[in-house]
């Protein structure tokens, strides 16, 4: 049997704080605990938020706390070409169409059909997409797309969901209300999410699922934050034909207020720690791993 493939996949947006050292460590053990692999994958897609500042600092403080991942490293932004296959496999089988509102006009089309201010939000509480641009004909949006006009490239999740059948998943960690075991998955819940955009040709959603499926990740160990989001990785997958790992979401590592953590916190960022003389050690058994 081969041995189980495990990844932490961080997007050098910002520095590392203890939620990340948390899911590091984590990966890292029960791979090691479990004969496994366990990868290191920089998610660099978003152009205008990443940079090589944090990449380098990743590569500093996961060295520092004692994680040791393969190498090559898979940097999102080297593999382009393989989101756009993706893209073009789910093209050809009609899941695909542009959207062409900026974000201003689908809050104003939002507010047009709210009904005594109801609208449906996805788990993130952002407003549905309300599918307009699906209505445009053929003619005019080849015309739309000819001028060059910014677009987004929007998964159509009833055709989606209509190839895939019913879909679960398996949850070895669990979800936010304790969900565990196997999962039914929703994917309706995020409507007709963007896959791509005229200047990016991937997403969070596309590339997580591609590189899992190309770098044989069998188990996907990641933060709670997640949980929902995996409807929609097991739609893609599904649709594209691509093994599914199963699932071990944790808990998410929060403030002293109870707050998720974010990277502009300096309160709890592992440069700073470290800057104020804490070890590794000290750091794993701040976030209670042995
Ligand atoms: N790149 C994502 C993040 O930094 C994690 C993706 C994943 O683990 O699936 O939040």
């Amino acid at each position: 049997m081969l041995p189980p493939v495990f990844r932490f996949a961080p997007s050098p947006n910002g520095f590392l704080h203890l939620g990340h050292a948390y899911s590091a460590l984590l990966n890292s053990e029960l791979a090691r605990r479990g004969g496994g692999r366990f990868l290191l994958r920089v998610e660099d897609i978003d152009a205008t938020r990443c940079r090589a500042e944090f990449e380098a600092a990743i590569y500093e403080d996961l060295g520092w706390l004692g994680v040791a991942w393969e190498t090559p490293v898979r940097r999102q932004s080297d593999h382009l070409a393989d989101y756009r296959g993706a893209l073009d496999r789910l093209a050809a089988l009609g899941l695909l169409y542009p959207s062409f509102e900026s974000r201003a006009q689908i809050v104003a089309l939002v507010k047009a059909r709210e009904t005594d201010g109801y609208w449906p939000r996805d788990p993130d509480g952002a407003p549905l997409y309300p599918g307009t641009a699906k209505s445009l004909s053929v003619v005019e949006r080849e015309r739309r797309l000819r001028s060059g006009a910014p677009y987004a490239l929007r998964l159509d999740m009833d055709a989606a969901c209509g190839l895939a059948g019913d879909l679960t998943w398996t949850e070895r960690g669990s979800g936010p209300g304790g969900e565990t075991g196997e999962i039914v998955a929703r994917p309706k819940a995020w409507g007709d999410v963007i896959l791509a955009r005229k200047d990016t040709p991937t997403s969070y959603h596309l590339s997580v699922v591609i590189d899992d499926a190309l770098q044989g990740v069998t188990e996907v160990v990641r933060g709670q934050d997640l949980f929902r989001s995996t409807a929609v990785h097991r739609l893609l997958q599904a649709v594209l034909g691509l093994p599914q790992p199963v699932y071990r979401h944790h808990d998410l590592i929060r403030d002293g207020a109870g707050k998720k953590l974010s990277k502009s916190s300096e309160a709890t960022g592992l440069r700073e720690l470290r800057a104020r003389g804490i070890t590794a050690e000290e750091i794993r058994r701040l976030i209670g791993l042995p």
